[in-house]
């Protein structure tokens, strides 16, 4: 056998010694490796594939992304919370794939259109709210950053304005869970919250009486449009007598009967 021959029956991807060697991409193999050879190619044939298929659906995602949007709304307005936060969900992530950012690095930055940042700002809005009903850890987690970034899209905005009052009217009408993030939400928009000024002069804030009137206001009040009246005017009459009854301890007593008298008469 010539050195020539020997060199001929030997498979040039892994050496060995072959009868049957054919050719691939050039190259004498032997059966297996061209088995492994051609498997290798299949297999990044077909990763190729995949990954423009799914930069196809990405892309389609991307083009129809306001639909998930609305989906949520829609579901939000039907009181179907688990569809509207699982929609929009679904849109911030389409948005953050195509922009290729880590889950939570959108900013209002990457928005050229103020449409696509006033969106953000509603869903940011209702999603907020939404996990401020929520009782165990993880929600409130959810809910500090919701917050955060409807702080985020909404701060220094020309709609703004339009939050600060949806805000107050939340604050006030909505009954929030975590009532004292909402009112430093509204003061890092630059408003001012309505308080319980009477109840708090008289009593201070955190007393049982000023939390009793508060629940009142909230629960019974606001349920009839004469009490709103009443709300909105005592609104804009109290500070001024709230600052008087801070000044004066024999105001502070009156108020005192007057107002537990005034419980007792609403409540029992
Ligand atoms: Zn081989």
């Amino acid at each position: 056998m010539s050195a020539t021959a020997a060199k001929q029956a030997q498979c040039e991807q892994c050496g060995a010694d072959a009868a049957g060697l054919r050719y691939l991409e050039g190259k004498r193999v032997c059966r297996d490796c061209s088995r492994l050879l051609k498997h290798e190619k299949f297999k990044e044939r077909y990763e190729a594939a995949r990954k423009a298929q799914e930069n196809r659906v990405k892309a389609e995602k991307y083009k129809r992304r306001i639909q998930f949007a609305k989906k949520g709304k829609t579901a939000f307005q039907n009181r179907d919370y688990k569809t509207a936060v699982l929609n929009y969900e679904t849109y911030i992530k389409v948005l953050e794939d195509g922009f290729e950012l880590e889950r939570g690095t959108l900013t209002p930055d990457h928005f050229e259109s103020k449409a696509e940042q006033l969106l953000m700002s509603a869903i940011y809005w209702d999603l907020m709210r939404l996990f401020d009903r929520g009782k165990n850890p993880k929600e409130k987690e959810q809910f500090d950053y919701y917050m955060m970034k409807f702080l985020l899209f909404t701060k220094n905005t020309t709609w703004q304005r339009v939050y600060r009052n949806n805000l107050r009217r939340y604050i006030r009408w909505g009954n929030p869970r975590h009532r004292s993030e909402f009112i430093q939400l509204l003061k890092n928009l630059g408003g001012r919250p309505d308080r319980c000024f009477i109840a708090t002069a008289t009593f201070g804030g955190n007393a049982l009486e000023t939390q009793l009137l508060r629940d009142y206001r909230d629960e019974r009040l606001k349920e009839f449009l004469l009490g709103r009246i009443f709300i909105e005017t005592y609104y804009v009459l109290s500070p001024p007598i709230a600052s008087l009854i801070g000044k004066s301890e024999f105001l502070k007593k009156l108020s005192r009967v007057v107002i537990k008298s005034l419980i007792k008469i609403w409540i029992h």
